[in-house]
């Protein structure tokens, strides 16, 4: 049986990789230090003999005993209010845990995929986005911790690549929403559709006039798949390119819950980029890939699990002390 590291296991994109290769038939480690996861995500798989769990951070040493075919490295905290929160976390996560996952598939000759994303290209000034933009990025800014981790983190895979020859394969990850976000992640999916249960109005930011391109979680796992699986080594952009004003976007998740609640205006937050899509043309030569799920579609499955969350759940604002993590 082939076996897996997928580090971020309890996330929301990790926990949806577990699923998918167990259901190929690997034998799949899940690694996470519970920062921003939730053991709920996987809690089905550890009945299961084919699925191990680390509690682990990987920005410290990491060992797996015996062999190991592929790791995907999809630890990080991911979202605005997490990279404030949490700003040394989500550098060491990055860079030193990144650092750590090469050197462990350099040892076991395993393939590796590491998570990037469209923050690489900061506020874009290329749009929509293609793989060859270098991308604007502000590097002290509050978002800086995680677009410059993000960005080192290429850069060392591409050198464990060139130096040591080790299989690396790059995805940048475009914004995705489905089950098992975090309702206080502070992200807008959650943030809308929580607003929406609890009979809030919505906080729109600036004027909404920022647009953003959501893909549905199952598209983006298919994506990330396809991409091990083939044998290109530079970044691929995965996302749907269907883009919408963040305005807009409010107007339907109210029209979706069928709440009568009011959109409010609150201020940008700083760097907040104004315009992201994805070109994916990319993508679709390489990997013959492209989203299936439409936002309906997708929004509907999604406001589906959030209202399955009990009201405990719902209304919990969220005070974790993040102060025992180093
Ligand atoms: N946003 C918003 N209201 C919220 C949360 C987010 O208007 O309650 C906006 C945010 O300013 C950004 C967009 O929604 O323009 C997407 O934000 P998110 O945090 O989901 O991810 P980003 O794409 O900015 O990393």
């Amino acid at each position: 049986m082939k076996k897996v590291l997928i580090t971020g296991a309890a996330g929301f994109l990790g926990s949806h990789l577990c699923d998918r290769f167990i259901k190929e038939g690997y034998h799949v480690i899940g690694m996470d230090n519970l920062i921003t996861g939730d053991l709920k995500n996987i809690e089905h798989l550890f009945k299961l003999k084919n699925f191990e769990f680390y509690d682990h951070d990987v920005s410290k040493f990491v060992h797996i005993p015996g062999n190991l075919d592929y790791i995907l490295h999809f630890a990080s905290p991911a979202s605005p209010i997490d990279y404030l929160k949490i700003p040394i976390q989500t550098l060491k996560v990055g860079s030193l845990g990144t650092h750590n996952l090469l050197g462990l598939a350099k040892e076991k000759k395993s393939r590796i995929l590491i998570a990037s994303t469209s923050e690489v290209y900061g506020d874009p000034l290329v749009h929509p986005q293609t793989e060859d933009y270098y991308g604007n990025v502000n590097t002290i800014g509050p978002r800086g911790v995680y677009d410059e981790a993000k960005r080192f983190q290429e850069s060392i895979t591409m050198a464990y690549h060139t130096y040591h020859k080790v299989e690396t394969r790059i995805v940048r990850i475009f914004n995705t929403y489905g089950p098992r976000m975090r309702l206080n992640d502070g992200r807008v999916v959650p943030a809308f559709i929580g607003q929406a249960l609890r009979g809030e109005d919505l906080t729109v930011f600036g004027e909404g006039l920022q647009t953003r391109s959501f893909c549905y979680v199952d598209d983006l796992i298919e994506g990330i798949y396809r991409l091990l699986f083939s044998d290109y080594v530079y970044p691929v952009n995965v996302g749907n390119p269907n883009e919408i004003t963040i305005k807009d976007f409010a107007e339907e998740i109210i029209k979706l819950t069928g709440t009568d609640q009011k959109v409010i205006y609150k201020p940008l937050p700083v760097n907040d980029p104004l315009q992201r899509q994805p070109d994916i043309t990319r993508a679709k030569e390489i990997l013959g890939w492209q989203p299936e799920v439409d936002r309906s579609e997708g929004m509907r499955r999604t406001l589906e699990y959030f209202k399955g969350l009990s009201q405990e759940e719902l209304y919990r604002s969220e005070h974790k002390d993040f102060s025992s993590y180093s």
